[in-house]
C-alpha cells in the first residue's frame, strides 16, 4: 500500500501524522485492522519516532484507542456515540449559523453556495466513486459556514466533531444514504444565512442535523445482523477486550460457541452457557433507562430485548 506523505517542509512527525491521519478518515485503514508502529513507519517511510508522536497525538484526539493488551486500533463509535454527536453539532452549528447570517461577507457567501452547487452537480452524475468527493463538499459547506460565523471557537471545536463525523462515516461506508435530502438541506441553510435570516437558518441547520442524525440511526439499525425479537435468549456475553456487549456468534471452536466483538473484531469463546442476563448487562440497562435513553435504543446498544429492560425497570428484583 502506498502512502505518499504531504510536503516535506513541514516536520517529520507533523507530517506522518497528517499522513496517518489522513489514512484513518478516508478508511484506508479498515475500522478492525490492528495498528503496527513498526508497520506504519515502513509504510510512511520514517523511523519509529514519529509514527509513536503521531499516535499519541491521535490518541489524544481520541482517533486512535488502545485496547487492554496495548494492541492499537481506530476507534469505533457506537449509536450512544453517533447520536450525541450530533446533539454537539446541533448546539454548536445553531450558534454558528447565526454568526454566519450576521457576518458572513459577499467572498464567503459565494464559497458557501459554490459547495452546494458542485455537490447538487456532482450528484446529478450519478457517480458511485464520486461519493468521496461528494463527502467533502458536504463538510466544507458546514466548515466554511463556521469560518464566516467570526467566532474563532467554532472551527476547531467543529474540526474535532467533524473529524469524528468522517470516522463514523468510514464505518458506514456500506450503506449510504439518500444524498438528494442533503443537498436540498444544504440549500435551504444557506439561502436562509444569504437572507441574514437568522430564524429560519437555525430552523434549517437543525432540521438538517436532526435528519442525519436519523439517517445514521437508520444505517445502525439496518446493519444489526439478526433483530432482537428472534434472538430473545440471546446470552449476554462481553468482549474480553473492549467490554462490549456487541458480539455476535462466529462459528464453533473446540465444541463452544466462538463470538466475535462487533466493536473491535476480538474473537473470543463461551466460557460457560448461559441464557440468563448478567448483572451487570442488567445494571447498564437500568442506568441507560435512568439517563433518559429510551427502551428500544437501549435495545440497540445492548442487545437486549426492550420488553425485558421494561421488566427490569418495573420489577428491579426480578430476573
Ligand atoms: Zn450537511
Ligand atoms: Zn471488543
Amino acid at each position: 500500500m502506498s502512502s505518499q506523505l504531504p510536503q516535506r517542509s513541514q516536520p517529520l512527525y507533523e507530517q506522518t501524522y497528517l499522513a496517518l491521519r489522513s489514512a484513518i478518515l478516508t478508511g484506508e485503514i479498515a475500522v478492525n485492522e490492528r495498528l503496527i508502529e513498526s508497520q506504519l513507519a515502513q509504510r510512511f517511510q520514517v523511523s519509529r519516532t514519529p509514527v509513536r508522536e503521531a499516535i499519541r497525538r491521535l490518541q489524544q484526539e481520541n482517533l486512535l484507542a488502545s485496547d487492554g493488551d496495548g494492541a492499537l486500533y481506530i476507534t469505533k463509535l457506537s449509536l450512544h456515540d453517533a447520536i450525541k454527536l450530533y446533539d454537539c453539532r446541533i448546539a454548536l452549528e445553531q450558534l454558528s449559523v447565526v454568526g454566519a447570517c450576521e457576518n458572513a461577507t459577499a467572498e464567503q457567501l459565494k464559497g458557501i453556495e459554490q459547495t452546494v452547487i458542485q455537490s447538487e452537480r456532482l450528484a446529478q452524475q450519478g457517480q458511485y466513486q464520486l461519493q468521496n468527493k461528494l463527502l467533502e463538499f458536504n463538510f466544507d459547506f458546514h466548515r466554511l459556514i463556521a469560518q464566516s460565523s467570526d467566532n474563532p471557537w467554532l472551527v476547531p471545536l467543529l474540526d474535532h466533531l467533524s473529524n469524528h463525523t468522517r470516522l463514523l462515516r468510514t464505518q458506514t461506508l456500506q450503506a449510504e444514504p439518500d444524498i438528494t435530502n442533503i443537498h436540498r438541506e444544504h440549500r435551504q441553510v444557506y439561502e436562509a444565512i444569504s437572507r441574514r435570516d437568522a430564524p429560519a437558518a437555525v430552523e434549517y441547520i437543525t432540521h438538517h442535523l436532526k435528519a442525519s442524525q436519523q439517517r445514521i440511526r437508520e444505517i445502525f439499525e439496518r446493519s444489526l445482523p439478526i433483530s432482537s425479537a428472534e434472538k430473545p435468549q440471546q446470552e449476554a456475553l462481553q468482549c474480553p477486550r473492549c467490554l462490549s456487549f456487541e458480539v455476535s456468534r462466529n462459528g464453533r471452536r473446540m465444541g463452544k460457541q466462538g463470538y466475535i466483538c462487533k466493536q473491535c473484531g476480538r474473537q473470543f469463546l463461551a466460557t460457560y452457557g448461559s441464557s440468563r442476563y448478567s448483572a451487570e448487562i442488567r445494571e447498564k440497562c437500568i442506568v441507560l433507562h435512568n439517563n433518559g435513553i429510551g427502551f428500544r435504543e437501549i435495545e440497540r446498544i445492548t442487545g437486549v430485548n426492550h420488553n425485558t429492560i421494561i421488566r427490569w425497570v418495573k420489577s428491579p428484583q426480578d430476573k
